[in-house]
């Protein structure tokens, strides 16, 4: 733990400087993409000026260098997030890519009628439709875990779902609107000793919390770069070797295979295997710069700025007349959803936007959970470390100016 300058922070990231309607930009966010640091975006145009050449294909001193580049990286990411091999990080486009890669070439096979994928409440679209898609594709039905008020996981639930017929479970390591840290590595445990395989969804994740994959035990670890600070169309799926080894190709093309003919294909081993076509190198490479950039700062010290703003953004928001949050849990990360009485979400963003706070308002990917909750939306703020108390304090004064206009 390190004292950082998290002032000076600030002007590593160009955006952060913009102003809209005359005012310095508060960018409230994060949930949704994060900004990017300067070492990305040097590092993705480094790439093009110098760098450029395709990947694992030529002979020549140039596409060493990008394949070198490029490689690289996963080495990066199986450090990041103590993988034990590296063959077990694939390169998707994101989150949602990597989870639909696991229904259709992990799980697909394995499931018949009647079997069950099982998810929370509180999943994103993204780690919802594609299991609905196998469902229709193979008779499985979804089952879905409830939550409390305070918008946690019922364990007890949880434990009487766990059945002969579910193939999988599925849940999101933090929720991307109401900041929630489930606790998967006991959901994990809980599940493998019914020997039933687990995939978290880390995409609120990645960038809040220290991942270790083998002290998680987990099967499949899925997160996206743009929400780490790196480009998007660019994310990692980690899958144990064994299972990776067992599982068919995703997509063919390029670059996967080992040997075609006309009447057979051979295919190479993880991660390969996954990898059909030109994959998106500088994207890649960006993600590199964007983990170096994290470790550099400490996760350990992201995640003590990530809780001192929390606090912060609490109490100032609970002094706000008429403004509930959204997700009380004692373990969250610095996610805000909130509503205000007698106010549409979209009206208090709109109005923010004029103060020059961004937030999202909306059903965040995430309709069954609005449902739960019997909202049509919610207003989000979701913060990083680049945040401050004055961003925080602009926030809460343009509230009370929506607040004032709505009486
Ligand atoms: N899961 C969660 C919890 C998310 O917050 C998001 C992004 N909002 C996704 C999955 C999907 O990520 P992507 O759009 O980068 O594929």
């Amino acid at each position: 733990l390190v004292d950082i300058d998290w002032h000076a922070v600030r002007d590593d990231f160009p955006l952060l400087g913009r102003t809209f309607y005359g005012k310095e930009l508060v960018y409230l966010d994060n949930a949704a993409t994060t900004q990017k640091p300067n070492s990305v975006i040097n590092a993705i145009e480094h790439y093009y000026r110098f760098d450029n050449a395709n990947v694992h294909r030529g002979i020549y001193a140039l596409s060493e260098q990008a394949t070198r580049a490029y490689e690289a990286c996963r080495d990066k990411i199986q450090h990041f997030i103590h993988a034990a091999n590296r063959e077990e990080i694939i390169f998707v486009r994101g989150t949602t890519e990597a989870i639909n890669l696991v229904a259709q070439s992990y799980l697909r096979p394995r499931l018949k009628a009647g079997d069950e994928i099982l998810i929370s409440t509180m999943e994103h679209h993204s780690n919802i439709v594609p299991w609905q898609i196998l469902a229709e594709q193979t008779g499985a039905k979804l089952a879905v875990i409830p939550i409390t008020d305070s918008g946690e996981i019922r364990l007890d639930d949880y434990q009487k779902m766990l059945n002969q017929r579910t193939r999988l479970v599925a849940v999101t390591h933090v929720s991307n609107v109401l900041g929630t840290i489930n606790p998967v590595q006991q959901m994990i445990a809980m599940a493998h000793a019914k020997d039933i395989p687990f995939l978290v969804d880390g995409a609120q994740a990645a960038a809040k919390l220290s991942v270790d994959v083998q002290a998680l035990d987990c099967d499949f670890y899925a997160f996206s770069s743009h929400k780490l600070y790196g480009p998007t169309g660019a994310g990692v799926l980690y899958g144990k070797q064994l299972l990776l080894e067992s599982m068919p190709p995703y997509q063919g093309g390029g670059e996967m295979i080992s040997q075609v003919t006309f009447e057979k294909t051979e295919y190479k081993a993880p991660p390969y295997k996954f990898e059909a076509g030109t994959p998106n190198i500088a994207g890649v490479i960006g993600m590199g710069a964007a983990i170096d950039y994290v470790l550099a700062l400490g996760l350990t010290n992201i995640i003590r700025r990530d809780q001192q703003l929390l606090r912060y953004a609490r109490q100032a928001l609970q002094s706000v007349k008429g403004l509930h949050i959204i997700g009380n849990a004692p373990n969250k990360t610095s996610i805000i959803s909130f509503v205000l009485d007698d106010v549409h979400p979209h009206d208090i963003s709109t109005v923010l936007d004029v103060e020059g706070v961004a937030i999202r308002a909306g059903h965040h990917c995430a309709m069954p959970l609005m449902q739960r909750f019997h909202l049509p939306a919610t207003a989000r703020a979701s913060l990083a470390f680049y945040n401050n108390e004055q961003d925080i304090d602009r926030l809460v004064f343009a509230i009370q100016k929506v607040r004032d206009m709505w009486g």
